[in-house]
């Protein structure tokens, strides 16, 4: 048994009655007295306005259409494939309202790996935007026949289906339930959400996030992180609320706190610009290759950024000479850095503004969180300065991974959850990342699974093996995916050029198979022999590009 060096969380510890759901929480508890009356999040796509009363209001009437006239119960599940919408947010209040699980999936996704998140979660039920009802459609026929998935569209009317929440919502506000009581249960065993991660290894996963993670995630950033945890905030936010990022901290977070939140279905530089000086807003959350964009295009010298008092950076690695560069063209805003998981709902730690010369840190630990850094050979705690895997105790790290406990298994040590990122810890408790152990690849803050471009790959009929594996591209700000490829025989007797020719050939024919954020952008590369452990393992990590690039995007 060896000692354990645990860092504590130095915020004020927070802690909650495990007898409250979500919407309890959220209708007992208004912390900066917010008016009704106050717009808390606007979209483009409708330009419709949500109010702090109008959400729980639409959110109450909903779940009584969304029980009645659909059929949801409590603990059944509804995946959600819509952009980031007022209509959104709503409709998750309204299915937590019901007791019912989220589980959002990524549009943009491909019919396979949509099918394979269907399998995973098992849905009840299905809200879909029109642009990809037909997607959907495809991964059901595959899914099974027996039609017992109920369908419902949301933002665009789909001929057959109930529109969310039109056709749905209760009329008046007697058509109304009472928001979800755990029906005896403890928050700590109830799910909420379930997110897709792909945690240390293999393909995605099921995360299975609690009322209480959730709950208790937004009152450790209130306790944190105060300054900016206020209903003053004003934040353009466009990653997309299928990902935790989204979820946590603009469908939950902003939505309790009464923050104002206007929100792009997806990203584009000089809308992100124009609803920057139109709305004077306050607070960034941000992605380095979005960072890299503010600093490198004229288009934001167009813009009124002068209310910007903070940007939060996080779900990816910032490069030190990025954060550098950016505090010299937005000299007058706070430049921070947050670190999170979607297996802890998602916040772990975050950069105190007052320690802003730590730059390239993600900070300090979130309230009532505990850590550790775990050398991953000797299996002992390191010290002040050295090298380990991160491991987090605390009451946001998630129940498990949905029907795979061999997974779940491998993620927790105890009640640590492993992370599977290398990190170091100064002797004032700020931490960076230096490393990553585990698999997965963030391309722009969105996951990749190289198992699953492996997989694809050796479908190829001149690929007999292959191995991905993520290097930093500097001109995007982001890892990319590459890959290495053994080909069939006989190759040894081509040309250099037709081995280019083919490899190209190989490129082009995953890239039209797979989610356009998870195209092979790093190339492909032929290597006859993929290293391999004794039981046939990858050793990603020594793979040519990882040897010589060292580290991933850090
Ligand atoms: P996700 O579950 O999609 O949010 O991905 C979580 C992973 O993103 C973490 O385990 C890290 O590998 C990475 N990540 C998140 N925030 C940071 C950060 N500030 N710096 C470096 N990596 C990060």
């Amino acid at each position: 048994m060896t000692a354990e060096l645990i860092t504590r969380s130095t915020y004020p510890p927070v802690n909650i009655s495990d007898d409250i759901s979500i919407p309890q929480f959220f209708t007992r508890y208004n912390p900066d007295n917010v008016k009704k009356s106050k717009v808390v999040h606007v979209d483009l796509i409708k330009e419709k306005e949500l109010t702090y009363g109008g959400l729980r209001e639409s959110a109450g009437r909903a779940s009584w259409g969304l029980k009645k006239r659909v059929g949801l119960r409590a603990g059944d599940v509804v995946c959600v494939l819509v952009q980031n919408s007022s209509d959104f947010v709503i409709l998750a209040h309204a299915i937590w309202w019901t007791g019912a699980i989220i589980s959002p999936v990524n549009p943009l996704l491909t019919v396979k790996d949509i099918l394979h998140c269907f399998t995973l979660v098992q849905p009840t039920h299905i809200a879909v935007s029109g642009a990809y009802h037909a997607k959907v459609q495809e991964a059901l026929k595959q899914y099974r026949n027996d039609n017992r998935t109920k369908l419902f569209s949301v933002l665009d009317r789909i001929k057959g289906i109930l529109k969310f929440p039109e056709d749905i919502q209760g009329c008046s506000s007697q058509e109304s339930v009472p928001p979800y009581d755990l029906e005896g249960q403890s928050s700590k065993k109830v799910v909420a959400s379930i997110l897709f991660s792909s945690g240390t290894t293999g393909p995605m996963k099921g995360v299975k996030v609690l009322h209480y993670n959730h709950i208790i995630n937004l009152m450790q950033g209130r306790a944190s992180v105060p300054l900016r945890q206020n209903a003053d905030q004003r934040v353009i936010f466009f990653a997309p609320y299928c990902h935790i990022y989204g979820l946590g901290i603009v469908v939950l977070n902003n939505m309790w706190l009464g923050n104002f939140t206007c929100a792009l279905p997806n990203f584009d530089l000089e809308i992100y610009c124009q609803q920057f000086s139109r709305y004077k807003a306050t607070l960034a959350y941000l992605v380095p290759p979005i960072v890299l964009m503010l600093v490198a295009s004229d288009i934001p010298k167009r813009y009124d950024f002068s209310a910007l008092e903070c940007m939060i950076i996080g779900a990816a690695p910032l490069k030190k000479a990025l954060q550098e560069r950016i505090k010299t063209v937005f000299p007058q805003t706070k430049i921070t850095q947050g670190y999170g998981l979607s297996e802890c709902s998602p916040s772990v730690m975050m950069q105190h503004e007052a320690d802003e010369e730590y730059v390239g840190t993600c900070g300090r630990l979130f309230s009532t969180t505990e850590a550790r850094l775990v050398d991953p050979v000797s299996g002992k705690d390191v010290g002040i300065g050295q090298e380990g895997e991160l491991w987090v105790r605390g009451p946001q790290t998630m129940m498990g991974y949905m029907g795979d406990e061999a997974a779940t298994r491998n993620t927790f040590a105890g009640e640590w959850l492993r992370t599977g990122d290398v990190m170091i810890c100064d002797e004032n408790e700020n931490f960076w990342v230096t490393d990553r152990l585990k698999e997965m690849i963030k391309y722009k803050g969105l996951q990749i699974a190289p198992s699953e471009l492996e997989d694809q790959l050796v479908q190829h009929p001149s690929v007999i093996d292959a191995a991905v594996c993520a290097i930093y591209s500097p001109s995007q700000a982001s890892e990319v995916p590459l890959a290495y490829v053994s080909l069939a025989a006989p190759y040894h007797s081509w040309s250099k050029e037709k081995i280019d020719k083919i490899l190209e050939e190989v490129r082009a024919w995953i890239d039209s198979r797979v989610a356009g954020y998870k195209k092979l952008r790093g190339g492909v590369f032929h290597l006859q022999t993929l290293p391999k452990n004794p039981s046939g393992k990858i050793l990603r990590r020594e793979l040519p590009a990882r040897k010589k690039g060292g580290r991933v995007g850090v």
